[in-house]
């Protein structure tokens, strides 16, 4: 799930990507929240999260490589923090009430 992976080559590091930076930050967010609440965290429940969140927000693409995309998602991070806060909650609690399985 998502485009960041710790384990590429340096050739890898230096392809180049389109983002949306909003998506890497709701798939973070959607890992950190979903263990705070007393739910279940399976793959199907985390991407239906996503998808619901990703839905209210607005993306924000960008073009960078692979090496530099962890700091742009750090910067959306800053700017839209509380914003994603919010509706990756409301979408872990919807999913919480209806799971798709
Ligand atoms: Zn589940």
């Amino acid at each position: 799930m998502g485009l960041l992976n710790e384990n590429i080559t340096k050739e890898e590091q230096n392809e180049m990507i389109l983002a949306n930076t909003a998506e890497e930050l709701v798939i973070m967010t959607v890992n950190e929240v979903i263990s705070k609440i007393d739910m279940c965290s399976c793959d199907i429940c985390k991407l239906n999260a996503c998808a619901i969140a990703l839905n209210k927000l607005e993306p924000h693409y960008v073009t960078t490589t692979r090496g530099k995309l962890l700091a742009k998602i750090i910067t959306e991070k800053m700017n839209y923090h509380t914003e994603v806060l919010v509706e990756v909650t409301k979408a872990l609690l919807a999913v919480k009430e209806n799971p798709l399985h």
